[in-house]
């Protein structure tokens, strides 16, 4: 059978792709969503085709980093309907953002209706349900303008792009499938600085401390809080979980970003199964006496944690049937799979 090749706006035959085979890599969609802000208005421009943009040689976003970004996931449901998963509070972090960076908030209307038409004009390439890939979306804000110095811009690009994508550690989850990780003695965040704020410079900095967990074999690099580096922060781009005498716990530190999945997994955790949950420091000298370890974020969901190394020492964990349990539960609501207690998915009219 021939395959379309071009598409138009909600065009529901499905693109010629491996949907099941999908690492977590890009392919361009024909659609993406742009607005612009100038003279204190946010104008849509809406669908636009061009994979590339066009903006000035001395943007912010180009040499001061005034930059943020955002990542979710869309699901198709048994029945063909499309969610998203808790746009409003990808919305209400960049916009967290957007004023730590002394730029213009995106209303939070305009942000979930992007999302809403960027979605459904890329229908062919939402994958279909049971195919364990998502649409991965990605809202970012760019500070542009004609300009020299240290300031903040006056004029602002907010786009969306998707990309159908699949399991962001290959194997996806399972009991096989526990990751090592590395601790590093680089910090990603300062004290009291931007590590709750999803802005690009925070990310190149961990290129390096992230290179050094590779090249020693490891998955990611393990970050501690950076004053005393005696606490655990965050992993890679993924918030940190443990189980300690059945109570599940994760660090507390405002310097690690806000993960709307560990949000919800604590949610889950407390509400749906009655465990205790509890948001506190937690010391690496700590992790002996852990259970087990998991790692969560929008692109990985749930990893569980095998092995945790430092210079002279290290910890290892075993598969808890616990992380399945809540990967499960998660997954069911936002594929549309189980019911959805909480009103989490948002449904995309397509
Ligand atoms: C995006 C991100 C996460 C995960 O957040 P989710 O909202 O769950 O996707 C965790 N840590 C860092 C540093 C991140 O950038």
């Amino acid at each position: 059978m021939s395959q379309p090749r071009y598409y138009f706006p909600g065009d529901r035959r499905k693109a010629d792709l491996d949907f099941a085979n999908l690492g977590f890599d890009y392919t361009p969609c024909p659609y993406r969503f742009e607005a612009v802000f100038q003279h204190g208005v946010w104008r849509v421009r809406g669908l636009v085709e061009d994979t590339d943009m066009r903006i000035p040689e001395g943007s912010q976003c180009l040499h001061y980093g005034q930059e943020l970004f955002e990542g979710m996931k869309v699901h198709s449901g048994p029945d063909g309907r499309v969610y998203a998963f808790r746009p409003l509070e990808n919305a209400r972090r960049l916009n967290q953002g957007a004023r730590y960076l002394c730029g213009p908030e995106v209303p939070e209307e305009l942000f979930v209706r992007g999302i809403e038409e960027v979605a459904a004009a890329n229908l062919p390439y939402i994958p279909p349900h049971g195919s364990g890939a998502a649409l991965y979306v990605r809202p970012f804000y760019l500070g542009i303008g004609h300009n020299v110095g240290v300031k903040p811009a006056k004029r602002y690009v907010f786009r969306i792009f998707v990309t159908p994508v699949g399991p962001y550690f290959k194997g996806g989850f399972g009991p096989d499938q526990g990751k090592d990780f590395m601790v590093s003695r680089l910090d990603r965040a300062a004290p009291q600085g931007s590590g709750y704020v999803k802005a690009g410079g925070n990310y190149a900095c961990s290129f390096t401390p992230g290179q050094e967990a590779k090249d020693g074999g490891f998955v990611e690099a393990l970050y501690l809080d950076p004053r005393e580096h005696r606490y655990i922060e965050e992993i890679g781009a993924a918030n940190f979980l443990g189980f300690r005498d059945g109570v599940l716990i994760t660090p507390k530190s405002q310097s690690v970003l806000r993960s709307i999945t560990r949000i919800s997994l604590l949610e889950i955790a407390s509400t749906s199964f009655g465990w205790s949950t509890e948001e506190r420091k937690i010391a690496l000298d700590e992790l002996g006496e852990l259970e087990s370890a998991a790692c969560c974020g929008t692109a990985a969901v749930i990893s569980w944690i095998s092995r945790i190394a430092d210079a002279d020492r290290e910890w290892l964990f075993d598969f808890d049937e616990r992380w399945q349990r809540l990967y499960d539960s998660l997954i069911d609501i936002q594929t549309g799979r189980g019911e959805d207690p909480y009103g989490w998915r948002h449904e995309i009219p397509v």
